[in-house]
């Protein structure tokens, strides 16, 4: 994996308290199976809140390929409020996945909830998630900094932009430099939508740290209808890429429902997202097939 970036810490910086994810010169940009993210490559990460059938995820998968996504999202490990509410699918879920891959090409996003999952995560994913509600579970952290894999880290809801470095540094503390920032809404006295999504984190992030941020508008909204607006806003205030939630028939979804883009309209969709994010100098990673298409 390609990674340009700052150079690492020495071990004798680490020793001595020297924080890799602070920003000092260059900015990082990832490489996951291909793509690029980060500096003038935007990623669009798209994809079902959750894996509930082959026929869904294969389905969402082509649309979102078709379209010129860069990378493929879906849940296999749901961490739900209610311990009563459907769980995931777990290992049959990262099945499908793999299914998804392996016809469209496209790299996996999905979460890990818990370490001991990790090793069988790890055999599907391109990027590991780390849910909302793990960003401060810093045994999990520290194995996936063991690991290598790419991570994408979601604010915690209720957690500081420091939380948040913090909560990279222990990925990187263990020498895995292929860590994405996530803003996805936070928990304020507003209650007119389900999050407040914190745009203004996308250019102080920015200031703080090299690494790439990307923007959730789905989980901060709840709310379909918000997702265009603020995935538009976001791009233009320089995000490095969006994770969006989208289904073959939301209202039949068994999670999040009200807030997933209907894919039959994901590539107009996309189209706009592509305006925005060149008004901010960035351009979407394509699929080395669409790439070539494209040439
Ligand atoms: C998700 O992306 O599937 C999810 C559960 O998001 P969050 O952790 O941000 O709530
Ligand atoms: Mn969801």
């Amino acid at each position: 994996m390609m990674i340009v970036m700052k150079p690492a810490a020495t071990e004798q910086e680490v020793d001595a308290g020297v924080e890799r994810v602070r920003a000092v010169g260059a900015r990082s940009v990832l490489d996951v199976a291909g793509r690029k993210v980060g500096g003038e490559h935007f990623a669009m990460i798209a994809g079902p809140c959750t894996v509930e059938s082959r026929e869904q995820t294969l389905t969402t998968a082509h649309t979102v390929a078709a379209a010129g996504a860069t990378m493929f999202r879906g849940g296999a490990y749901k961490p739900r409020t209610s311990p009563y509410a459907f769980q995931g699918l777990g290992q049959e879920g990262l099945r499908l996945l793999a299914e998804a891959k392996e016809q469209t090409g496209l790299p996996i996003v999905t979460e890990v909830m818990d370490a001991r999952d990790l090793g069988q995560v790890l055999e599907v994913a391109d990027v590991l998630q780390v849910g909302a509600r793990n960003m401060q579970n810093y045994t999990l952290l520290s194995e996936i900094g063991r690991s290598g894999c790419p991570v994408l880290i979601k604010r915690g809801l209720s957690s500081t932009l420091e939380e948040l470095l913090m909560a990279a540094e222990y990925v990187l503390k263990e020498g895995n430099e292929s860590v994405m920032l996530c803003e996805r809404g936070i928990r304020t006295f507003e209650t007119s939508y389900r999050f407040t999504l914190d745009l203004m984190a996308v250019p102080v992030l920015k200031e703080m740290t090299h690494l790439p941020v990307i923007v959730d508008p789905s989980h901060a909204a709840g709310r379909r209808d918000l997702v265009a607006p603020m995935s538009l806003a976001a791009a233009a205030a320089g995000a490095d890429g969006l994770i969006v939630e989208v289904h073959p028939d939301p209202d039949e979804a068994i999670c999040d429902a009200a807030q997933q883009l209907v894919a039959a309209e994901f590539p107009a969709y996309l189209e706009r997202v592509h305006a925005a994010a060149a008004v901010a100098g960035k351009a979407v990673s394509l699929t080395p097939d669409l790439l070539a298409s494209a040439r």
